[in-house]
């Protein structure tokens, strides 16, 4: 290393998700291309997939065409990219320690590894929360990860084909536990594709039960009774069993146990039923964190150490204005407007500049059921808060993932990544069937 790099400050990222991507993008392309700092983004994966897509990925209705490589984004926008999973913190060195990384045939590629900071940026995200209920971990599936998610759709497409072969009438049992967001998404995803593969030629397999979980009294508990009802509605017209005001305390092999003693025979199990930032963050090196492991940040995303920030899922962040001291909800719109509050922030730090104070702006929640419809609520200071839904929803919810695009690939780019997939989408089939 030569004495002009070795002065540079130097901003490590760790996780390039909905956030730290575009964080990452963003320095590299002003602080980066300007020599003014070394920026590294940390990741546990070599790709990234936008998490809100993971159930369109686990359903196979999309595929590993929307992945973005991290070296080659990292080499055209001027940060560097290191792989490697962070396990500890040193803050008296200012040192993040990285996990050894092994091959799928568990050979160690890259042994551990700590990298210096001057400013550090947490955004690991989250991780689905058990709640420690017996037999979770073992026996379900979750939608934390890329890798997950691909799995999911392996076992679902076995088990589909299974069903289409089998003399037994029996259906095929898919049993989504949380009726958020991503549960709901996904029973209506997964509806859709039996139905496809059925069309396709594997007549028997739409001959699945699709059933949904959820303790609380309603769907979508984060979203207006009035939508709620409207997506109640319309999933009972998809014959998808809804079970509220249940709660799940046993999951075994081959079934899910409720409080009030039923048992309901489950093929396959996703657990979707509530977040919380990685076990390892908490109290990480004396820094707060909060019962879910979210590391306390304030107005300016800051931990109590002024060298960490953090942001997305694993920042617990006040909402400002909102009463009763309400966390920002765990959300991709969250992730993005944090990571462009960061990008000011950080340049700021440089030039000696106050730091820019965190704003939410809630623009609404919108939740998609595959082709049958999309329903939500824009929220905007003009207009207060309205109802939408079908074609006008499903565009504004598509425009959520192309600000996260045109974020990470310019506006030029992002026109021709949807022109083409536009293409393809017109040439190969609708579904991914291996
Ligand atoms: C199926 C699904 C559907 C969703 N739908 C919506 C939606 O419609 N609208 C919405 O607003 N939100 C939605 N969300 C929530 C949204 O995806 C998250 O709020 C958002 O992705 C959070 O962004 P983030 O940057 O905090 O973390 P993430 O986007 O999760 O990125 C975290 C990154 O950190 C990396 N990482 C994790 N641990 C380590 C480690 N130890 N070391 C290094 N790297 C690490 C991961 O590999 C990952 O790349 C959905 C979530 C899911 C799972």
């Amino acid at each position: 290393m030569n004495d002009e790099t070795q002065a540079k400050h130097k901003i490590v990222i760790v996780g390039g998700g909905a956030s730290g991507l575009e964080l990452a993008t963003t320095l590299g392309k002003t602080l980066g291309r300007q020599g003014l700092a070394e920026i590294t983004l940390l990741d546990a994966t070599s790709t990234h997939i936008w998490k809100p897509l993971l159930h369109e990925v686990a359903a196979g209705t999309i595929d590993s065409s929307e992945a973005v490589e991290y070296l080659a984004q990292a080499y055209r926008c001027d940060f560097q990219f290191r792989l490697g999973k962070m396990q500890g913190l040193d803050r008296a060195n200012k040192l993040i320690h990285v996990a050894p990384t092994y091959s799928s045939t568990q050979e160690e590629l890259i042994p551990a590894r700590s990298f210096a900071y001057d400013t550090l940026v947490m955004s690991v995200g989250s991780v689905s929360n058990t709640f420690n209920i017996k037999g979770v971990d073992e026996h379900c599936m979750f939608l934390d990860a890329t890798s997950q998610a691909y799995s999911f759709q392996k076992q679902l497409l076995e088990a589909c084909i299974k069903t289409h072969a089998s003399a037994n009438t029996q259906p095929l049992s898919i049993v989504i536990v949380g009726a958020g967001a991503t549960g709901v998404e996904l029973s209506a995803e997964l509806h859709e594709v039996t139905r496809m593969l059925a069309v396709y030629g594997l007549e028997h397999a739409n001959r699945v039960k699709i059933t949904i979980i959820e303790a609380a009294t309603q769907l979508l508990p984060a979203l207006p009774h009035r939508l709620a009802t409207a997506t109640q509605d319309q999933l009972t017209k998809l014959d998808i069993d809804l079970k509220l005001g249940r709660r799940v305390v046993e999951v075994t092999p081959h079934s899910i146990k409720m409080h009030d003693g039923e048992e309901l025979p489950a093929d396959l199990k996703v657990w979707a039923a509530g977040i919380k930032a990685p076990d390892w963050m908490q109290n990480i090196d004396g820094l707060e964190t909060n019962r879910i492991n979210q590391l306390v940040v304030d107005a300016n995303l800051q931990t109590s150490d002024p060298n960490i920030f953090a942001m997305g899922d694993c920042a617990a962040c006040i909402w400002a204005g909102v009463p009763g001291n309400v966390n920002i909800p765990p959300r991709a719109q969250a992730a993005h407007q944090q990571a462009s509050t960061l990008a000011k922030s950080i340049r700021n730090r440089l030039q000696g500049k106050p730091l820019v104070p965190f704003v939410y702006y809630d623009y609404g929640s919108l939740v998609s059921l595959g082709k049958y419809t999309t329903v939500g609520n824009l929220m905007g200071s003009l207009m207060g808060s309205v109802t939408i839904g079908g074609f006008v929803a499903r565009i504004v919810y598509l425009s959520l993932y192309k600000m996260h695009q045109v974020a990470i690939h310019g506006y030029f780019r992002t026109a021709m990544l949807t022109l083409s997939n536009l293409f393809r989408r017109s040439v190969y089939v609708k579904i991914k069937m291996h």
